[in-house]
């Protein structure tokens, strides 16, 4: 296995910059998931990896050596892209055993390492067939053992699970979590689905517009997005960002929105900067799943229409309507169907709250 790294890396097309002054360090063994929306620049981003793009600018080392400029064949890499792209005149031995038939293995030890593969991924009974004659799943199925067969240094996915019905998605991810951490591969990840990032990285590099906006491991993303787009993109449902002004009182902050008032999150200089430049106005940032029905004489509360109540089995999501574009969604975890009023009033503690300034960007709160 290798470490991967980008050293200022652009990539345009024609004037259009897909990808844009973004530095990455991938260390050996880890699981980078590279998450954003579509048209963010993750799929060009590993294709340079892969040495399928060649960027206008910057770097690219794997193990340390520059391959910028190096054929996709002399980098030691392994992929798996959405078009799984089966040899359709092989059966799926052939097909998952083809990449060590390349580098000269014998036949018996190639279709025993393919046959193990495989049973990993439930399509052993399946050798014999043709890809024609077996489902998409199956397919997109072979595709990545076809990848994961192949001593690689580097394994390179781009939304390889995508064609996979959810049973079968949760269950492939749970079988790349545990080959990563039995063979501790290098691998980065093309998603835009965030439980799926936060399910399989060590790390993830949230992009938007052709740069890096974090790079974390799951958890720090979780707990300390670094900007209201990263807040709003991972978690589901997503973070609730709502604005507020703020008044100083006796070294604390009130904090007021419409229908939401909160205090008792101390004020720090970096809250101050922020103030001074965004004229009281600042973003608050509460979780779903740090709402909770106020309890009579709460004190950091937000009340409102009641707009939906869904029933998700173990938890309902109680969505609260503060008008156009400012929702405000609860995850109440009860094992009754809940019974909400029209009106309703939801609490959360000082100590869950994030707050981001005028730009979007995070606010460090006391104690961070
Ligand atoms: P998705 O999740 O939809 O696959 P992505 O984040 O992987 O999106 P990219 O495929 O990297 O996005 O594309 C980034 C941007 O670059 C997009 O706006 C895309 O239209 C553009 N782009 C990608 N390849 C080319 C190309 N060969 N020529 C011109 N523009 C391109």
């Amino acid at each position: 296995m290798a470490s991967v790294e980008f050293k200022n890396v652009s990539k345009s097309f024609n004037a259009f910059k897909a990808v844009s002054d973004v530095s990455l360090d991938i260390g050996d063994g880890e699981f980078v998931c590279l998450l954003g929306p579509s048209g963010c620049g993750k799929t060009t981003s590993l294709r340079m990896m892969a040495g399928l793009e060649t960027p206008t600018s910057g770097q690219i080392l794997i193990g340390g050596k520059e391959v910028t400029h190096l054929h996709p064949k002399d980098r030691n890499i392994a992929m798996v892209f959405q078009d799984y792209a089966l040899y359709p005149h092989m059966n799926l031995a052939d097909n998952m055993a083809y990449p060590l038939k390349v580098r000269g293995e014998p036949v018996q030890k190639r279709h025993a390492r393919a046959r193990e593969v495989a049973d990993v991924l439930k399509i052993g009974h399946l050798m014999d067939r043709l890809p024609s004659q077996i489902s998409g799943g199956q397919q997109q199925r072979t595709s990545l053992a076809r990848a994961l067969v192949y001593p690689a240094q580097v394994y390179l996915f781009d939304e390889p699970l995508s064609n996979l019905d959810a049973k079968l998605r949760l269950e492939a991810r749970g079988f790349l979590n545990h080959l990563q951490r039995d063979m501790g591969m290098t691998a980065v990840y093309v998603t835009h689905d965030q439980a799926e990032a936060m399910a399989l990285a060590t790390r993830i590099a949230v992009m938007d517009q052709g740069k890096i906006v974090q790079y974390a491991s799951p958890i720090e993303i979780y707990r300390r997005p670094a900007t209201t787009f990263v807040a709003n993109f991972v978690g589901n449902p997503p973070m609730n960002l709502v604005e507020v002004e703020c008044e100083q009182g006796e070294g604390q902050l009130l904090l007021k929105g419409e229908g939401l008032t909160m205090q008792g999150l101390p004020m720090t200089d970096a809250i101050g900067k922020a103030l001074a430049t965004s004229g009281k106005k600042l973003t608050l940032g509460v979780r779903p799943e740090h709402l909770a029905i106020a309890a009579a004489g709460a004190s950091n509360t937000v009340t409102a229409p009641l707009f939906a109540n869904e029933n998700m089995g173990p938890e309902s999501l109680v969505t609260l309507d503060r008008g156009e574009n400012a929702r405000i969604t609860a995850r109440i975890f009860t094992d009754d169907h809940l019974n909400v009023d029209k009106v309703v009033t939801l609490s959360f503690l000082a100590e869950h709250v994030h707050l981001f300034d005028g730009t979007g960007k995070r606010i460090p709160v006391a104690g961070e």
